[in-house]
């Protein structure tokens, strides 16, 4: 058995699986309609993701990513048919911006205790041609279930969350969590961080699920998030540079 990943039932069908035991405390989310399923994010990479996934369904299931950074795509290679923001593709597809040694370096910046068949040398990122790109208002039909892209640019060009109307979920990837948001590498605009928040801030939202840390989070989140970012803008401090500004329940990185 498995033991590196730890599976959460939100609802009948839809599934958290965690990384609890790495401190990136990554989250995918299982989504399964009456015809399909779709995986949102991989994960580290650290363990087979897929087995968890079959262990739970034997619909057809699509990856669908967040975004390319190498905490999110960790098992994409298990899967052949990955979805990605078409700002994006590239980064899946040869170009990922990242030496391996810095992601290498991050992933084991703090120790935890990876399951035994876990080698860092045979560690890399996944780079493959991905069979659907993604673009703002596209529609997931899972049969019976509906999941809609929505573009979210800043924490990385190609973000993008997902949104269910029916159920009023929001997949907030690295856009909304509780923690440090990381708005200060050279591919993140703070101005489009601002917007894509403001964006998501117009949805009816009744819960929200990170692509990292605490699951349970309110959708307040959401306006003080806003918020943070309004005051910064007004003292004209969103810029890269800026420095990390903390708040009650997140901190913003630029
Ligand atoms: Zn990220
Ligand atoms: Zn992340």
């Amino acid at each position: 058995m498995n033991d590196w990943f730890s599976v959460e039932k939100i609802d009948n069908q839809t599934y958290v699986i965690c990384e609890n035991k790495h401190w990136e405390e990554t989250r995918c989310y299982l989504l399964l309609g009456s015809q399909k399923a779709i995986l949102i994010d991989t994960g580290l990479g650290i363990a087979n993701i897929k087995a968890v996934v079959d262990s739970i369904t034997e619909l057809p299931v699509m990856v669908v990513t967040t975004h390319v950074h190498w905490d999110h795509i960790g098992g994409h290679s298990l899967f052949d048919n990955i979805a990605v923001h078409e700002l994006e593709e590239p980064w899946l597809n040869g170009k990922f911006p990242l030496p391996l040694s810095v992601v290498k370096a991050n992933l084991t910046r703090e120790s935890f205790d990876a399951p035994r068949d876990f080698d860092i040398e045979k560690y890399y990122v996944f780079q493959g041609e991905p069979q659907i790109i993604l673009h703002d208002g596209d529609y997931f039909d899972l049969g019976e279930r509906l999941v809609k892209v929505i573009h979210t640019p800043g924490h990385s060009p190609g973000h993008c969350c997902f949104y269910e109307p029916d159920r009023k979920y929001l997949y907030s990837g690295d856009l909304i969590y509780k923690g440090c948001l990381y708005v200060n590498y050279l591919s993140t605009d703070p101005l489009l961080f601002y917007d894509s928040i403001r964006k998501i801030r117009k949805l009816s939202v009744d819960r929200i699920f990170p692509g990292h840390h605490a699951i349970n989070i309110p959708t307040s989140i959401i306006g003080d998030i806003e918020e943070a970012l309004w005051q910064l803008e007004q003292n004209g401090r969103l810029h890269h540079g800026s420095g990390v500004h903390s708040y009650e329940d997140f901190s913003i990185a630029l």
